[in-house]
């Protein structure tokens, strides 16, 4: 009669039909074809048995008796795991509003008695082909939504170790998956794992604590000659998929026992590769065996391609803002004394002097010179002058004592300290402290004619900024100041008093 189509055995098609005569007829056409075919002569017996095996389409006949298939396929309709199996209703009944009520319960097609068995196979296959369409395209977006999500989420992460944790409760809860880890490889034979990453809700009651535990177990793993898993991954750079861990005992994953104790079943290796190099290794966990479809890997593994990429770009962005933070450090310290330099100096003080013009509170100056510092220089050398500016930075430093207080190397052997929030009389005190914590330092300074010692002078300037005032003002006033302390013999403070008129 009609020619099986393939050897495969192709979807199964519930039959569900009081009259035994279209019963076989059905039966006999659909199996020819290579469908599995399941029965069910009354709506009560294919409601109870459609769980165990859910068909991939139902042949139900409109008119039997106790619960019509309008009925029954209302039922469907409710129960969340039948609800989408395509429902083709077979009728003697050919009234418009006979068909209109099939599609309004949820029937997808109708057939009218008689029928050409040919049609009937057309119209199961359009069905079918339609489903499965569907299917496709609910995986993919799946896919696109889990790829969106990730790579979302990755770009707004600020870190690696975020990022993956974040990848794992998005994959968990996409796949159904009770828990992810990521390792990530800190040597050639050393994994460093970084992250449990998440771990379903409905793992929380009652086995909290041994879930904790199995998340805190092992942070570093050594690999031994042991295959475990995350060792064959890792060598093969492929995704494996272990069905049944209890099959594999320890060598499989690391915190064995624990995991077993909590109910994990199976696992799910993925690589993380970009060039040839394993970047890290994500480990998802389940607890049944369910069989891991094609698509599912797929997905992980666009996933894992994806985070690929991200984590190499983060750690090119990493890398780039450590070179940058460098750069900023050589720009703005100074290398001999780690004191700020001189552009952050004037950096610092036109923004203060912005600040407290504002604010209406004082701005004080000290400038520090390091008295007959070329005789010391001809006198102990170069090398031992460059010590000498270092011990001297170390003293000055000391002086620093609120957090907006800026000691910087100023060129050469001269200093400068920004004090904002500080009056005359608080600077000039701040200017004998450093003067004495330089005396106590006692570097010798046989060619200096002032001391047996090294000394300094200091000048002292401090205003409360105006607008009729400008920054440079304050400047010129504590080099006058130092000027007049070299003039008067070195090793001593002079402030500059002039009365600014505004
Ligand atoms: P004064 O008491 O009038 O300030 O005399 P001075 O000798 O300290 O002043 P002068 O400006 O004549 O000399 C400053 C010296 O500081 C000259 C220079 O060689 C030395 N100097 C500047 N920067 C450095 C440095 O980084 N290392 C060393 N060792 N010497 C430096
Ligand atoms: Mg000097
Ligand atoms: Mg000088």
């Amino acid at each position: 009669m009609y020619q099986q189509q393939n050897s495969i055995l192709r979807e199964s098609i519930l039959i569900i039909n009081d009259n035994p005569k279209s019963l076989k007829l059905l039966t006999e056409l659909l199996s020819v074809q290579g469908y599995k075919v399941q029965i069910a002569t009354s709506g009560k017996e294919a409601l109870e048995n459609i769980h165990f095996e859910p068909p991939a389409l139902i042949l139900l006949e409109v008119k039997m008796p106790e619960m019509d298939g309008y009925q029954i396929c209302e039922y469907l309709k409710i129960d969340k795991q039948t609800a989408n199996i395509p429902v083709v209703f077979i009728s003697a009944l050919d009234g418009v509003m006979d068909k209109v009520k099939a599609f309004t319960v949820g029937g997808v097609d109708y057939i009218t008695k008689p029928f050409e068995l040919i049609e009937i196979l057309a119209r199961i296959e359009n069905q079918l082909r339609l489903r499965s369409l569907q299917q496709q395209l609910q995986q993919q977006n799946a896919l696109l939504q889990l790829l969106l999500k990730v790579t979302h989420a990755i770009s707004e992460a600020s870190d690696i170790e975020s990022a993956l944790e974040v990848t794992l409760a998005e994959v968990c809860q996409t796949m159904n998956w009770d828990f992810g880890e990521a390792w990530i490889p800190n040597q050639e034979t050393t994994m460093l794992k970084f992250s449990r990453g998440w771990y379903s809700s409905n793992s929380n009651n009652g086995t909290l604590p041994v879930t904790l535990k199995f998340r805190q177990q092992h942070q570093i793993i050594t690999f031994s000659s042991q295959q475990s898993l995350l060792q064959r991954v890792w060598k093969s750079q492929q995704t494996e998929w272990v069905k049944d861990i209890s099959q594999e005992k320890e060598s499989v994953l690391i915190g064995f026992q624990v995991a077993e104790k909590i109910g994990i079943k199976s696992a799910l290796g993925i690589p993380i590769i970009l060039g040839k190099q394993v970047l890290a290794i994500l480990v998802f966990f389940q607890k049944s065996s369910q069989i891991l479809e094609q698509n599912s890997i797929q997905l992980v593994n666009a996933v894992a391609t994806q985070l690929g990429g991200l984590i190499q770009r983060k750690k090119s962005e990493l890398a780039l803002k450590k070179a940058n933070q460098n750069l900023k450090r050589i720009a703005s310290f100074d290398s001999l004394t780690s004191l700020a330099n001189r552009r952050t100096f004037d950096e610092y003080f036109h923004q203060k002097w912005e600040q407290l013009k504002q604010e209406k509170k004082y701005l004080s100056l000290i400038i520090c010179d390091v008295d007959y510092f070329k005789y010391y220089n001809d006198c102990y050398g170069h090398p031992e002058g460059d010590q000498c500016l270092k011990k001297v930075a170390q003293a000055i430093s000391k002086v620093a004592k609120l957090s907006t207080d800026l000691v910087c190397r100023y060129g050469g052997e001269e200093f400068g300290v920004i004090l904002p929030n500080t009056n005359i009389e608080e600077a000039l005190r701040r200017a004998e402290l450093i003067r004495k914590e330089i005396k106590i330092l006692q570097i010798p300074h046989a060619c200096s004619k002032v001391s047996p010692y090294v000394t300094v002078s200091l000048g002292v300037s401090s205003v409360i900024p105006t607008l009729q005032l400008s920054a440079r003002t304050l400047l010129i006033d504590a080099d006058r100041a130092l000027y007049q302390a070299k003039e008067q013999g070195r090793d001593c403070v002079i402030v500059h008093r002039i009365n600014y008129v505004c």
